[in-house]
């Protein structure tokens, strides 16, 4: 059983191009450094081409890997359905023991959930009010 946590905002997309900025950064230094022929004059030694390439690889690492694991974590925070905030229950009953889903933040609404018999739930992540009947459509 995995228990239930948050959704994970989705991170903002010029952080994550800027974060990845670095990967490149990494990457250019990488192809730079190993495309020189090493008999042409002025060409790194392979000392320098090897701690350069440590160096870009750190920075790939840190540039691909965060923006990366954060969509990661996002994509698994969030089970799909943030482009249509109509959820659709044939699709949401296959992930959610319900198959209802907040109309605000999209989580599942969960089994140990408590409805009124109007339908009316607060959502468990965050906090709004909203109606299981309305958001079947
Ligand atoms: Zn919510």
């Amino acid at each position: 059983m995995k228990s239930p946590k948050p959704p994970v905002p989705r991170p903002p997309w010029f952080v994550l191009i800027f974060i990845s900025m670095f990967g490149f950064v990494g990457l250019t230094l990488l192809i730079f450094l190993w495309s020189q022929s090493p008999h042409e004059f002025g060409a790194p030694p392979l000392i320098a081409k090897m701690f350069g390439s440590f160096i870009a690889i750190a920075f790939m690492a840190m540039g691909f890997g965060m923006p990366i694991s954060a969509l990661l974590r996002w994509s698994m925070g969030e089970t799909g359905g943030r482009e249509n905030p109509d959820p659709n229950i044939a699709e949401g009953v296959r992930r959610d023991p319900t198959g209802y889903r907040c109309p605000h933040c999209g989580a599942g609404l969960g089994t140990s959930q408590e409805v009124s018999p109007s339908g009316d739930v607060k959502c468990n992540y965050c906090q709004k009010w909203w109606n299981i009947h309305q958001s079947a459509g």
